[in-house]
């Protein structure tokens, strides 16, 4: 997978060089020399990963790394900060500034390349989840990026499979104080409990007794309950090939022995931000998506999404010879309960018509608004006589009580007609049965209305 590097240092040199080594290996890469310059290509969108150098005159890297990642916008971009020298105080600013990683100048090519392999693949899975969810602001849900960007990465559900109970106990306590932690020492169990657990951080140990960690990350990366679990590897510095293994099937980030403890704190807190970026972006593309294809006033499927499953049901109950029925309703004289109380009443009546037919039917069956007073009801699998008797059904109970209106000030009567149609093997659409059914609410509007009618026979 390739991708757009952009490389960031004051020394001309230092960015050559790394140019040079990404180019062999079909990256495309972008340069900037200073932090404002590397802010204004991430905030424009050019580019795919940011390596960044930590010290640069004026703004530096610790900065830098900030400013992307605490921005709506650029939040999302992985940042490897890449340091000259290797001071665990170092990493701990930077992974306090929300960096994905480091490398240490001289930089080392296998490290190089697979951190920016692994950390290009998981953002290009959250790419598509983030477009997606950007279009969802146009329902008005709020700003889902500057929701996810504002994610602290505390409080968490944090699994740790480690057999070394000295390890697992020090790692534990430190854990602890933000978040709540669960040790689990035996693999096959810790395969249960990870499926179960709803944990938002899994951190495996290479070195189990008898079992291979990496095995136990596969499978963890497999199972469809834990697969967007972030990851975490506990390797000894000989762990190596693991690593880059690990790293390229999805795990998504290692500590080594032996764990410094701020670091693994920052990690931890870094991957569970991302989880829960991921999360949130899931979120809000669901809601859309939810939103898109629902009425506002009644909380029905919409006209759309009526015309989008319908022919998909009709298709599937004539390939397989099933009934099917749709019932077309209209509120009685609906005008004059609005002339009469005012809109504000109609739209009361219209939530509680909606209601009471909801009552009424199974999740099967599709309940869409057809129109401003008129709802169409299409019921798999069932013939002309249970369509009736279920039209009835709803004719009767929206007669049985008056509906409250003006927050429950007064109540009207309210009466529905309905017109009942079946598939017939004639039909060339769906559209043929729907004008059947129209037809025989027509009749029974005609014949003095609060009543069901059927399509003639
Ligand atoms: P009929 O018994 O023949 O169906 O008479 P009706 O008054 O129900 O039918 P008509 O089609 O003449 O009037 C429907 C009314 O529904 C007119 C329209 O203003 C009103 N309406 C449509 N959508 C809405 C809505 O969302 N809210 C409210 N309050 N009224 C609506
Ligand atoms: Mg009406
Ligand atoms: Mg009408």
């Amino acid at each position: 997978m390739s991708a757009r590097v952009l490389i960031v240092d004051d020394l001309f040199p230092n960015v050559k060089l790394l140019e040079t080594k990404l180019a062999l290996e079909y990256f495309d890469t972008v340069a900037a020399m200073n932090g404002p310059d590397a802010i204004a290509i991430c905030e424009k969108g050019l580019c795919d990963i940011v390596l960044l150098d930590v010290m640069m005159p004026g703004m530096d890297g610790f900065e830098v790394c900030r400013y992307l990642k605490n921005n709506p916008v650029t939040a999302h971009l992985p940042v490897v900060m890449v340091t000259a020298l290797d001071q665990p105080s170092d990493r701990l600013r930077g992974l306090d500034a929300g960096a994905d990683d480091f490398l240490t100048k001289p930089v080392d090519d296998t490290a190089l390349f697979s951190r920016v392999r692994s950390l290009v693949r998981l953002k290009a899975l959250t790419d598509e989840l983030r477009s997606r969810a950007l279009a969802s602001r146009d329902y008005g849900i709020g700003d889902p990026l500057a929701l996810a960007a504002a994610e602290n990465g505390l409080d968490a559900k944090v699994l740790l499979i480690e057999d070394r109970r000295g390890a697992a106990e020090r790692m534990a306590t430190a854990l602890g104080q933000n978040h709540t932690v669960t040790v689990e020492a035996d693999p096959q169990q810790a395969m249960l409990v990870a499926a179960e657990g709803g944990f938002d951080c899994v951190m495996v140990s290479l070195d189990l007794e008898g079992f291979d960690g990496l095995r136990l990350c596969s499978q963890l990366r497999s199972l469809d309950r834990t697969r967007n679990v972030p990851l975490i590897m506990l390797a000894e510095p000989q762990d190596q090939g693991r690593i880059v293994r690990g790293l390229d099937f999805g795990v998504h980030d290692y500590l080594m022995r032996p764990v410094d403890r701020n670091e693994l704190l920052a990690r931890v807190r870094t991957q569970i931000r991302r989880k829960r970026f991921s999360d949130v972006l899931r979120g809000a593309v669901q809601a859309s998506m939810q939103l898109a294809v629902t009425d506002g006033l009644t909380g029905l499927h919409n006209r759309r999404y009526l015309d989008n499953h319908l022919g998909t049901l009709f298709c599937d109950a004539a390939s397989r010879q099933r009934p099917l029925a749709a019932l077309i309703l209209d509120i009685d004289r609906f005008k004059t309960i609005n002339d009469t109380y005012g809109h504000e009443a109609g739209d009361e009546v219209l939530r509680t018509f909606a209601e009471r037919i909801r009552l009424h039917t199974r999740t099967v069956d599709i309940v869409a608004r057809y129109g401003g007073e008129e709802v169409v009801i299409i019921l798999p699998d069932a013939g002309l006589v249970e369509a009736q008797a279920i039209a009835e059904r709803i004719r009767a109970r929206v007669e049985a009580t008056a509906f409250d209106i003006l927050r429950a000030s007064r109540s009207v009567p309210v009466t529905v007609s309905i017109g009942v149609a079946v598939r017939d093997a004639d039909d060339a659409s769906p559209a043929d049965m729907l004008k059947r059914a129209d037809l025989a609410l027509y009749r029974a509007k005609h014949a003095g209305r609060n009543r069901v009618e059927a399509q003639a026979a």
